[in-house]
Formats: C-alpha cells, sequence, structure tokens
C-alpha cells in the first residue's frame, strides 16, 4: 500500500520502514510541522504587533470625534 505525502505528494510505501509515513521523510514531516507553527506565530504576533498602532489609532478617532459635533453619527 502506498500514500501519498501531503507535503510534496510523493508516494510513500505504508509500513513499519516508512518512519516518517505519511510523510515521506523527516524534512516534510518537519516542513508540516513547522506550518502549524508558522500559524501559531503569525496569530500570535500579528495582533501584538498592531495592539500599539491600533489602540494610537483608536485613540487619534476618539480625539477626532470628540470635536465632531454629535450629529456625525444621525445618519
Ligand atoms: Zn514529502
Amino acid at each position: 500500500m502506498e500514500v501519498k505525502c501531503p507535503i510534496c505528494t510523493k508516494p510513500v510505501v505504508w509500513s513499519p520502514q516508512s518512519e516518517y509515513r505519511p510523510f515521506c521523510s523527516k524534512k516534510c514531516q518537519l516542513i508540516d510541522l513547522g506550518e502549524w507553527a508558522g500559524e501559531d506565530r503569525k496569530i500570535a504576533g500579528k495582533p501584538a504587533q498592531d495592539a500599539t498602532p491600533q489602540a494610537m489609532d483608536i485613540e487619534e478617532i476618539e480625539a477626532m470625534l470628540a470635536q465632531q459635533p454629535n450629529d456625525f453619527f444621525k445618519h
């Protein structure tokens, strides 16, 4: 029985000898793990990076809105 490596689609023999099945090699297994880790880092990192500019933007917007007449929202 053969399966395709999810990373490079190379045929992998499904047997106890294929230590990294369904991956063809340790490299592809690590790529798969790395993609997961990469996603985690993106999800965890992005809000943290954006937090400061966003907080500043909100403060600026609030300052601007404070100067706007109240009928700004009555549309
Ligand atoms: Zn592979």
